[in-house]
């Protein structure tokens, strides 16, 4: 049996970093499936198609190779996956405003949802994963052993993303990064296919107060004392 753990959370909680080492710490594959919304969200405005279209939208995740990837040595400039769209790196092209923006609303399509949840279940299938969304407890993988809703204060959530981004060298100021992360969370938590929702079985972990490490490391003693006992 496979050993999966699913992380929610809304914007910025810090669910990419840690998942990303979790993953590392259990060798576990990890999976951002917000990234499979960006590329979507990618594809159509580099095809013109309106973020609205749902139709011509699915029609071209149908039609596109999407690929995720561990970074390897010589792309170690601060992803934490690398990705792979037709054949095209948009591991930070997808990351943009409007990017963001834009997966936001694609998201928030059932039809895009369905065919992305599958590709999702397809790639954990048999495998010992750590993956993060916002759907991933109770929609891509419910029957997870571990369950996990990662939160933190909105300003703790948006000093973090603003780090991220101006060491990127994005320009972006605290207050449009609060708009952002607010406009998101409330459409993802709004929206009436698979909103971001928490789940009685999750386990709720507010890192506002702790460091990316403490995070880490709660969670990988949860999961090894939970393998151990499953496998007892
Ligand atoms: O996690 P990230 O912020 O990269 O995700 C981009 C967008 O994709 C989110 O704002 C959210 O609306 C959407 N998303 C989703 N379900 C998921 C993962 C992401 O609706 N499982």
């Amino acid at each position: 049996m496979p050993f999966q753990i699913a992380i929610d959370g809304p914007v910025a909680a810090g669910k990419g970093t840690v998942s990303r080492i979790v993953a590392q710490r259990l060798g576990f594959l990890y999976i951002d499936t917000g990234a499979m919304y960006r590329m979507a969200a990618y594809l159509a405005h580099k095809n013109g198609v309106s973020f609205e279209d749902e139709g011509k939208i699915v029609e071209l995740i149908n039609n596109a190779q999407m690929e995720m990837e561990n970074p390897d040595e010589d792309e170690q400039d601060g992803r934490l996956i690398t990705l792979i769209l037709n054949g095209e790196d948009v591991s930070w092209k997808v990351r943009t405003e409007e990017i963001s923006q834009g997966a936001s609303i694609v998201s928030t399509h059932p039809k895009v949802r369905q065919v992305l949840v599958e590709k999702q279940q397809q790639i954990a299938n048999g495998q010992n994963v750590v993956m993060e969304g916002r759907d991933i407890t109770y929609r891509v993988l419910p029957d997870a052993q571990l369950k996990i809703f990662l939160t933190a204060n909105p300003e703790a959530r948006a000093t973090r993303r603003l780090l991220q981004l101006q060491l990127k060298g994005f320009d972006v100021t605290l207050n449009n990064i609060l708009t952002e992360i607010n406009e998101r969370d409330e459409r993802d938590m709004g929206r009436s296919a698979d909103p971001l929702q928490i789940v009685d079985d999750a386990w709720q972990l507010d890192t506002s107060n702790l460091e990316i490490e403490e995070v880490v490391e709660e969670i990988v003693k949860k999961a090894k004392e939970l393998q151990a006992k499953n496998n007892s």
